[in-house]
């Protein structure tokens, strides 16, 4: 195994070490399940892409029954988690597309590659790579790490790779992604980038992987919420 890779390794038994293991949705998600949640999920927070999902699924009884359903009525559906009227257009598109191939379940996916998956994946309006790799990742149970904004922004402080755009950073980091490990790395990345590695003040006092990592700008303030928290909790003693 050369350098990179046992340094891969090295970061994802820290974050495992701090955050624990992220828990597994069993049985896993249907691909069309984990498609569409994760058009939902493009620009808004967690709360809302749920609320936009469940209202959707709760109105349509299967996802075959999209094809039939007008676009604005789609929109008013998952309003909740914005960018109603380009999210609701692709939904469309996606299931008339696969109801014409007759393969609403993304079965054809199951035979490829990764890569040749992604490929075939982002043809369709508004699924763009990182949608693709969270349904190999979530349904599919493939080692492949989806890059998100805070996965972007945390592996290239860290030095694993050195790239500009999520895409770029992706197929870096996907070409040397040790087996087995992309759940949990992808997962604990995301609450680091959250929690600790923020985009404007990282928290680096506080950072399980200081001495991991390159990034040349760490900020080593006190983490004054933390810090006003602990003295909330100490009034209440
Ligand atoms: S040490 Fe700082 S910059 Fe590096 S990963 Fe941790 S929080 Fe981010």
């Amino acid at each position: 195994m050369n350098e990179t890779k046992k340094n891969i390794n090295k970061v994802n038994r820290l974050l495992i070490k701090h955050f624990g293991i992220p828990e597994r949705q069993k049985p896993l998600p249907y691909s069309i399940d984990t498609l569409i949640a994760t058009i939902l999920s493009q620009n808004t927070n967690d709360n809302n892409s749920y609320r936009a999902y469940k209202n959707l699924k709760s109105h349509i009884g299967q996802w075959e029954e999209i094809k039939f359903v007008k676009r604005s009525s789609i929109e008013k559906l998952i309003r909740i988690g914005g960018l109603a009227k380009q999210k609701s257009a692709a939904i469309k598109n996606l299931i008339t597309s696969l109801i014409d191939k007759n393969d609403i379940n993304l079965r054809f996916i199951n035979e490829l590659d990764n890569y040749s998956a992604i490929d075939q994946l982002i043809k369709f309006d508004g699924v763009g790579v990182k949608t693709a790799s969270c349904v190999l990742l979530f349904a599919l149970d493939r080692n492949v790490c989806p890059v998100d904004t805070h996965v972007h922004r945390t592996i290239n402080r860290i030095g694993i790779v050195n790239e500009k755009t999520p895409d770029k950073t992706f197929n870096a980091l996907n070409k040397i992604l040790p087996d087995g490990i992309a759940h949990s790395f992808h997962t604990n990345l995301i609450r680091l980038g959250r929690e600790i590695c923020k985009p404007k003040k990282p928290v680096c006092s506080v950072c399980p992987l200081i001495k991991n990592c390159q990034y040349s700008d760490k900020n080593f303030e006190a983490n004054t919420k933390l810090s006003n928290k602990s003295f909330m909790l100490l009034d209440n003693v």
